[in-house]
């Protein structure tokens, strides 16, 4: 799955196994932040981003007119 993309993720290496034997894969978010991730957080669509989305829409709210 090494070069797939989920939402903003793009996959660059596989990380090994958390402590329940379930698969971690590095990431690298579109705004260049870059996360270890469970693969089954990504393919349920769990995490998205890094939260750069969250934060750039609650700027927006708070800069509103
Ligand atoms: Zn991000």
């Amino acid at each position: 799955m090494i070069g797939e993309t989920f939402g903003k993720w793009t996959v660059l290496k596989d990380a090994g196994k958390d402590k329940h034997g379930k698969s971690i894969v590095l990431c690298k978010c579109e705004c260049g932040t870059r996360r270890k991730v469970l693969v089954t957080r990504l393919k349920y669509g769990h995490s998205r981003s890094c939260g750069c989305v969250v934060k750039a829409m609650r700027r927006a709210i708070n800069f509103a007119p």
